[in-house]
């Protein structure tokens, strides 16, 4: 592997923050980009041919330790408390050694998918270290910006999980916490998180707003919910309902962390949207295909991109999507909603990832950025001709 200097061209090329330039080209080593310019190419460029070179792409939520399933869990439109069911039931005995070759197998899944950054919520004790060295891969790997997972509805065992959390996030500085979802952490513990991550600058995720029946549940402490929490055997009722407007208490309770990803949010009515838009530090992860799965309404990305929300894009894990790649959920807009521009897209799968995981050395072409980059076939003469192309094709690494 040559770590020199050098210098590539190509039909096109989407730096995300600037406009599109067609010819170009771009100087680079293994690690980060040095130059972008728009004129005629210097003579011993590499010459990439008709593609559009892009930024590697962020996957900005999913949990690598589904990634050895080879199909999701359960049938298209199971409602969500009965798919947790089910996945505590076929997953509540996965081994560390089963997670870290899972966590290394969607690593090698999201480089040859061009991926270049990912938050990953991990269920500790587990780590990266299975990708063996460099040269035996012929992409770069993606970083990593892990999540530990902590949850429990009663006393001990959302206690072990928060001692988990601690031992992983020892790790590396970046690591953060991730306090799983309102039906499953009690709010204590949600704010333990909170603070800690407030106190020490680590990001934090969250699944938030995922379905009515949370809604009902964090209200009234009734429903689909409540009624799979107690056939689970985990049903505590000093913890539902919480009040009347659950959604507004945890924005707020959020954006007190350094950083806060709210994922999914597929639930989020104008009021709550118009709260995440006031704190700059919260964004949203939007996981099209996983809320395909679950057949839920529209999703509300129109609406929370024009109130100024920054919306990441995720494939969510293996149980709830068939692959890693997460290309298919920039196709599955442009298919599903057309009233998205496609250079918001792009945007929600490159720029807006880097940034909601406090990366923005990734996601985007630019002096200072990692080179971790993207090709995709395209002999479109006009930047919609090149949109369009993004519907059939798919990006592959370009070649170190
Ligand atoms: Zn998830």
């Amino acid at each position: 592997m040559s770590d020199t200097h050098r210098v590539i061209t190509a039909r096109w090329i989407l730096p995300v923050d600037g406009e599109p330039i067609q010819g170009g080209w771009i100087r680079l080593d293994d690690h980060q980009i040095f130059e972008v310019q728009t004129s005629k190419p210097p003579t011993a460029a590499i010459d990439l041919g008709d593609v559009a070179v892009l930024p590697g792409l962020v996957n900005a939520h999913t949990h690598l330790e589904f990634s050895d399933l080879s199909q999701p869990i359960g049938e298209p439109g199971i409602t969500l408390p009965q798919w947790i069911s089910m996945v505590v039931r076929q997953r509540g005995d996965s081994d560390v050694d089963r997670r870290n070759r899972s966590i290394a197998d969607g690593i090698q899944q999201s480089a040859a998918a061009s991926v270049a950054l990912i938050g990953d919520i991990a269920t500790p004790p587990c780590h990266y270290d299975l990708l063996g060295s460099e040269e035996s891969n012929p992409n770069a790997m993606p970083a990593i910006v892990s999540f530990a997972e902590v949850l429990g509805l009663s006393r001990p065992r959302s206690d072990a999980r928060w001692k988990a959390a601690q031992d992983h996030l020892a790790c590396d500085d970046g690591f953060g916490y991730s306090p799983h979802a309102p039906y499953s952490t009690p709010r204590e513990m949600i704010t333990r998180c909170v603070d800690a991550s407030a106190k020490s600058g680590r990001p934090l995720a969250m699944h938030v707003a995922e379905s009515p029946a949370e809604r009902e549940l964090l209200t009234a402490g009734t429903g689909p919910f409540a009624d799979a929490l107690a056939a689970m055997g985990v049903w505590n009722a000093d913890l539902f309902p919480w009040d009347d407007r659950p959604l507004e208490w945890l924005i707020d309770e959020l954006s007190r962390s350094s950083r806060g990803l709210l994922v999914h949010a597929n639930d989020f009515g104008d009021r709550e949207i118009q709260r995440i838009a006031q704190h700059s530090n919260l964004s949203v992860v939007y996981c099209p295909r996983t809320h395909a799965f679950f057949d839920y309404p529209p999703h509300p990305v129109d609406r929370l991109l024009q109130a100024g929300v920054l919306v990441a894009l995720g494939t969510d894990s293996r149980a709830s999507n068939p692959d890693l790649n997460l290309w298919g959920e920039v196709q599955h807009l442009l298919r599903h909603r057309t009233d998205l521009p496609p250079a918001d897209v792009l945007r929600m799968a490159t720029a807006s990832g880097a940034d909601a995981l406090g990366r923005p050395d990734y996601g985007r072409i630019q002096p200072g950025c990692r080179s971790i980059l993207g090709m995709l076939p395209t002999n479109a003469k006009s930047i919609d001709g090149v949109y369009e192309s993004f519907r059939s094709e798919f990006p592959i690494p370009v070649p170190r």
